[in-house]
């Protein structure tokens, strides 16, 4: 069901950073489609070799993501395996990842255009709710940028990433860390994985991209970050009451009470960036 991609046919190109066990390249891909040779620009994610063990979990993700079909679900090309190199190819996304983008454009990012973002992502999510799929990954540096849309009216436009190595395959200390994200019933048991843990994670998100890809509770330790859900306790709410209370309903504890796709749409659609201007920012509506 993988198309399998012949590493000849695979340029490594600059690093771009790290991720969960793994390293990843821009690259290149070299196919002959209708006899003529074609090079498409790549995502390379190649598995850490001292986490091969875990490479059937790596290719889950990929698999996942190249069985289903949605506008802001990253493209999925194939799998290269080579020697001891396990290596993922996907579609690269031009602007990158959201967290990185918010955090470089700051406060000159309009609520508008944050909204539109958590629309879209309400959508794929919606859209893995009724196929019954749960991502478990859900975070603002998951979520990337296609196209930035600009001033004059255009809309960005987002991709939802792959969720990459399973949370059991990755182990606790990944699981702590990822506390505000992961939903609070997979810190004791991490295989229990449903539809409603990206409820949380959603949330969560939602949190990042209002406070401009701040990362919530960044620079507390395992411990402290173990010790913020066994208090039950919340992330500072948004000055915007009904943003807060979206926020607030997508990180309940209790899972079962976590508002379905669609209820997370309908309150999405109700919000108003203009009152978030009168409210938070009374000089913006007057400029
Ligand atoms: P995780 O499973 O935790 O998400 P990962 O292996 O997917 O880990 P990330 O940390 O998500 O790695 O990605 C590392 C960086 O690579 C991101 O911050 C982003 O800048 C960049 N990146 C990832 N995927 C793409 C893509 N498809 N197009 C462009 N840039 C990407
Ligand atoms: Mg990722």
């Amino acid at each position: 069901q993988f198309q399998m991609i012949k590493h000849e046919d695979l340029q490594l190109k600059e690093s771009l950073g790290q991720g969960s066990f793994t390293r990843i390249f821009k690259g290149s891909m070299t196919d002959i489609r209708d006899g003529e040779k074609h090079v498409t620009d790549v995502l390379l994610k190649l598995l850490d070799e001292s986490h091969n063990k875990c490479w059937e979990s790596f290719f889950n993700a990929a698999s996942l993501m190249s069985q289903i079909s949605h506008k802001h679900l990253l493209l999925v090309y194939g799998i290269s395996v080579h020697r001891y190199q396990n290596i993922v190819v996907q579609e690269l996304v031009k602007c990158g990842a959201l967290d990185l983008y918010l955090r470089k454009r700051g406060r000159s990012v309009p609520v508008s255009w944050k909204l539109d973002v958590a629309k879209q992502l309400a959508c794929v999510l919606n859209f893995l709710e009724e196929k019954n799929i749960v991502h478990g990954n859900i975070c603002a540096k998951n979520v990337l940028l296609a196209r930035e849309g600009d001033s004059s009216g255009t809309s960005p436009f987002i991709k939802l990433s792959d969720p990459g190595i399973g949370l059991t395959v990755l182990g606790r200390e990944v699981l702590l860390d990822r506390i505000p994200w992961v939903a609070p019933e997979l810190v004791e048991a991490p295989e229990s994985l449903e539809l409603g843990c990206d409820k949380w994670s959603f949330g969560t998100t939602l949190w990042e991209i209002y406070n401009g890809g701040k990362a919530p509770l960044q620079g507390q330790d395992p411990q402290q970050k173990l010790q913020f859900y066994k208090n039950l306790e919340q992330l500072p709410p948004p000055e915007w009451p009904e943003l807060a209370d979206l926020i607030g309903r997508c990180m309940d504890y209790e899972p079962a009470l976590r508002p379905s796709c669609r209820g997370i749409i309908r309150q999405l659609n109700s919000l108003i960036a203009s009152d978030y201007v009168l409210l938070c920012d009374p000089q913006a509506s007057t400029a």
